[in-house]
C-alpha cells in the first residue's frame, strides 16, 4: 500500500513544532533522520525499567539488558538479511564501521602496491580511512568517475579493477545524488579478482530493502541515526567466515577471553570487536526504529521516495536559474541537490530556514564529487517517509524567494 505521509508524520513529535514562525518542513533526513515516538518510548522504557551494563552481571537487570542488547543485534541481522547475528558488530556509526574494516582487515591484508578502488561520489567516511591506510601501508587508491548520465561509470569501474585490487569500497545510495549503485554487478567485478567488497549503506538502509546476501557485499555498514534510531549506534555486517579471521580493532573489557599481565586472548565474534561498554540503550532504540521501518514497509518507502524525487525535480526545474544535479530514473531516491544561480548554497539554506524549511548546504562530506560536478557546494533537500508533496511546494516557493531576494541585491 502506498505511504500516507500526512498520517505517518504524526508519529514524529518534532514535526509538530514551528521554526521561525512557520510549521517545520524537515528536508534534511539524509544528514540525520527524526525519531518516531516508538523509538523515544523504547529508550525511555529501557532506562526506566531495564537499564544495567551488559554481558557482566549475574543480576536480573544485567540479564535483561543483555537480552535486549542481543535482541537488537538479531534484529539488525534480520533487517539486512544477514545469515546470522554472529557477524553483526555494533559500532558508533557508519564511519566507525568503515574504520574498523580498515584497521582490523586492512592493516593485516594490504601492503605496498595493493590497490583500493572507490568512486568519486563516496562520502569522506569511505575515503579518509583508506587515505590513512594508504599512508601507512603504501596502498594505492583509484577513483572511478561518474559517466555522462551521472551514475558511476561501470566501464571505468571494470577497467580500474585489476589483479592488484584488494578492496572495492563504494556506496549503496549516494548521499548527494540520491542514486543507487548496482551492487551485484560491482561485487561480481570485485570478486572476479578476489577483492573484498565493502558497501557503505549509511544512506540506503533507511530508504529501501537491504539484502546483504543478494548484494554480493562482503561487508555492509549502517548508521542508526539515519534510520530514525538514536545517534551513537551503527552496525557493521561482515561475511562470517571472513570476520572470524580478523584480529581485534580495539582492546579492552568485553572483547577478551583471558587476560594475563602481559598478554591476552580474544573473544569469539562479534564480541572481539566490541571493546568496552557499548551503546546499550541506543541499540534498544535502534531495534525500535527498525521495527518501525518494517511496519511502514521499506519497499513502500522506496516508492514514496522516488515519487517525491520526481515531484521535487519537476517542481524545481520550473524555477529559472536553478541547476539540479544527479540522474533521473528508477534508481534515484529522495535526495535532490541543487544550486541557485549567483547565490551561495548557505544563503539559500538561510532564506529557507527563515521560512521553517530545513535543508543542508555545503560539500556534504563529498569534496571529490563536488570537484567532479564543478561546484564548491550545493543546497540539498532530502526526503523520507514523512515528507509530503505540500512540503516540497513550500521548498520550491522558498527557493523562488531566495532567488528573488538575492537577485534584488546582486
Ligand atoms: N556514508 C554516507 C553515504 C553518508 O551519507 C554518511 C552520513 N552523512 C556517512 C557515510 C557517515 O555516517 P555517520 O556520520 O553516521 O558515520
Amino acid at each position: 500500500m502506498a505511504i500516507d505521509a500526512a498520517v505517518l508524520r504524526r508519529d514524529f513529535p518534532i514535526l509538530q513544532r514551528s521554526v521561525n514562525g512557520s510549521k517545520l518542513v524537515y528536508l534534511d533526513s539524509a544528514a540525520s533522520a527524526q525519531k518516531p515516538g516508538s523509538v523515544l518510548a523504547a529508550l525511555d522504557a529501557f532506562y526506566r525499567e531495564s537499564y544495567a551494563n551488559v554481558h557482566r552481571g549475574a543480576h536480573t537487570l544485567s540479564a535483561e539488558a543483555t537480552d535486549k542488547y542481543e535482541a537488537a543485534r538479531a534484529r539488525v541481522a534480520r533487517f539486512v538479511n544477514a545469515p546470522s547475528e554472529r557477524s553483526v558488530v555494533f559500532v558508533r556509526n557508519a564511519t566507525e564501521g568503515i574504520n574498523l574494516v580498515a584497521h582490523a582487515w586492512g592493516r593485516s591484508a594490504l601492503g605496498a602496491g595493493d590497490e583500493i578502488v572507490v568512486t568519486v561520489a563516496e562520502h569522506h567516511a569511505n575515503l579518509v580511512p583508506w587515505h590513512l591506510l594508504a599512508a601507512e601501508r603504501g596502498v594505492r587508491i583509484r577513483g572511478v568517475p561518474l559517466g555522462s548520465d551521472g551514475r558511476v561509470d561501470m566501464e571505468a569501474l571494470a577497467a580500474a579493477i585489476g589483479p592488484r585490487t584488494k578492496l572495492v569500497a563504494t556506496f549503496h545510495m549516494s548521499n548527494v545524488l540520491g542514486v543507487i549503485n548496482p551492487l551485484p554487478r560491482i561485487a561480481a567485478l570485485a570478486h572476479a579478482v578476489g577483492a573484498f567488497m565493502l558497501v557503505d549503506g549509511a544512506q540506503a538502509a533507511a530508504h529501501l530493502p537491504v539484502d546483504v546476501q543478494a548484494s554480493g557485499a562482503d561487508a555492509y555498514v549502517i548508521s542508526g541515526h539515519k534510520l530514525g534510531g538514536p545517534s551513537g549506534i551503527g552496525a557493521l555486517w561482515v561475511r562470517e567466515e571472513l570476520l572470524r579471521q580478523w584480529p581485534p580493532f580495539m582492546g579492552g573489557g568485553e572483547m577478551i577471553r583471558h587476560v594475563e599481565i602481559d598478554r591476552s586472548t580474544y573473544a569469539d565474534i562479534p564480541m572481539r570487536f566490541e571493546a568496552g561498554t557499548p551503546a546499550i540503550a541506543e541499540a534498544v532504540g535502534l531495534h525500535a526504529a527498525l521495527d518501525y521501518l518494517d511496519e511502514v514497509g521499506r519497499a513502500e518507502i522506496w516508492e514514496h521516495d522516488k515519487a517525491l524525487a520526481r515531484y521535487a525535480i519537476e517542481r524545481l526545474r520550473r524555477l529559472p536559474g536553478v541547476t539540479l544535479y544527479g540522474p533521473e530514473g528508477e534508481d534515484r531516491g529522495g535526495i535532490v541537490p541543487f544550486n541557485v544561480d549567483g547565490v551561495h548554497p548557505h544563503d539559500v539554506a538561510s532564506v529557507l530556514d527563515a521560512h521553517g524549511v530545513a535543508i543542508r548546504a555545503g560539500h556534504h562530506c563529498a569534496q571529490p564529487l563536488m570537484q567532479a560536478l564543478g561546484v564548491r557546494g550545493t543546497a540539498r533537500a532530502s526526503f523520507w517517509l514523512h515528507t509530503t508533496t505540500e512540503e516540497i511546494d513550500r521548498l520550491a516557493e522558498a527557493v523562488a524567494e531566495a532567488r528573488e531576494f538575492f537577485g534584488a541585491v546582486a
